[in-house]
């Protein structure tokens, strides 16, 4: 989290690689929270709520970032056989790693929210903390998606 950026950047940055379909982007630009839910599902991680902070050492912490990313820049390359594709598609995975930093701890929404954790559930938390602030989000999270899909949308049709 947040979701709806990482999105926003997937669509807004399609035209500059237009041989990758949207949904390897989406896939990729996602991966953390797609592993974050599943985690969820077995009452491994949550996400933060009004009163407690989150758990997602497995998905959201620095080094396990580091390693969905190899892990998923890996696996890119065994099937496409592409090094650009490969690079991209691994990019976009540790993209949302970085937004989340920059985003977290999103107190603005969350009052307890931390940052990411470096390691496990118990190491340092490490966050720029830009989501504390409500025009931040406004505008991090809703203007720039709705942007990036009016112009993947244009540029569909274009
Ligand atoms: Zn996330």
């Amino acid at each position: 989290m947040p979701g709806l950026t990482h999105i926003g950047i997937a669509f807004l940055l399609q035209p500059l690689v237009p041989s990758i379909p949207i949904w390897a982007l989406l896939i990729a630009t996602e991966l953390l929270d797609i592993i974050c839910i599943v985690l969820m599902i077995f009452g491994i991680e949550r996400m933060p709520t009004k009163e407690k902070a989150p758990i997602a050492p497995y998905s959201h912490g620095l080094f396990m970032a580091v390693v969905w990313t190899v892990s998923a820049t890996f696996l890119t390359f065994m099937i496409s056989n592409n090094l650009y594709m490969t690079l991209i598609i691994g990019g976009f995975v540790f993209s949302h790693w970085c937004l989340d930093f920059i985003a977290s701890p999103m107190t603005y929404a969350y009052p307890n929210d931390t940052g990411k954790p470096i390691l496990f559930q118990n190491s340092r938390k490490i966050g720029l903390g830009l989501w504390s602030s409500k025009i931040a989000v406004i505008i991090g999270e809703y203007i720039v998606t709705l942007i990036g899909v009016l112009i993947y949308i244009v540029w569909l049709i274009l």
